[in-house]
């Protein structure tokens, strides 16, 4: 056994003379992340089956219990997930409970922990943010227009207030559709390509296209965020997922995010 060291780092505490009163380390931090598929759900077609979104015409019978079903699938329970009414603006809702009225925004961020964020999408990129140190994360939903309106901008300022550094967060951009499906017009591309560098591609087919992730890369880059994983996952080459331009209607699968402190 290794005997207590008689120096060390001074004690934060009143009672520093105690050598018996180190400082404790604070225990380590834990980011999860969970992605959902089609599969495992209430809902009946076209939302078939584990449709986590509430504004797309499904029973919303099914779509709570299926909310339900995600909360206690990550082992939190439904009272501890918080969802957003999402309108492709980029409002950021600083939460610190899953109660209460359902915020309008496009991205949410909080500093407490087993406390889970989710965003909804089919097609437009999910993207789940940690600053790992600091305890803050946070779950955005960035479509053509919220990427290109600066929603990833506004949502690391939010998680600075909380104390988090751009160095230290980590990033994931989840499924969405992929730059040789996503075709739009030629001047919408230059339009999105001015706000957002670095999202103009080519379709499959030799069109003008989006790819939005490889835009939101470039611009969490220019703001200091290196760390930065993709699920290259296309939603509509991909038909365990949900789509948009592939069928509507149709259902939302989600991306969550929460924090624990890792066990010993
Ligand atoms: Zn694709």
């Amino acid at each position: 056994m290794a005997a207590r060291p008689v120096s060390g780092p001074a004690s934060r505490s009143a009672g520093a003379d105690d050598p018996r009163d180190g400082p404790t380390p604070a225990p380590p931090l834990r980011v999860r992340r969970v992605l959902t598929t089609r599969a495992g759900g209430r809902s009946a077609s076209p939302y078939d089956s584990f449709n986590l979104g509430d504004h797309v015409g499904d029973d919303p019978a099914a779509v709570a219990a299926n909310r339900r079903r995600l909360g206690d699938g990550i082992g939190l329970g439904p009272d501890r997930v918080a969802w957003m009414h999402q309108v492709h603006g980029t409002d950021v809702a600083v939460v610190s409970s899953a109660g209460g009225e359902t915020p309008t925004a496009d991205a949410m961020v909080t500093d407490q922990p087993r406390l889970a964020l989710a965003v909804v999408v089919a097609d437009c990129v999910p993207v789940l943010l940690a600053d790992p140190t600091a305890g803050v994360v946070a779950a955005a939903h960035a479509g053509r227009r919220g990427a290109a309106d600066g929603v990833l901008d506004r949502t690391l300022a939010a998680m600075a207030e909380l104390g988090a550094e751009p160095g230290h967060v980590e990033v994931l951009l989840g499924p969405a559709v992929c730059g040789e499906c996503y075709e739009v017009p030629a001047a919408m591309r230059d339009e999105v390509e001015a706000a957002l560098p670095g999202s103009a591609a080519t379709t499959r087919v030799g069109t003008p296209g989006l790819d939005l992730r490889a835009g939101l890369r470039q611009r969490l880059a220019e703001l200091g965020v290196t760390r930065v994983d993709t699920d290259a996952r296309c939603t509509f080459e991909d038909d365990q997922l949900f789509s948009h331009r592939r069928a509507q209607p149709t259902g939302r699968f989600a991306a969550v995010t929460w924090w624990e402190y890792a066990r010993p």
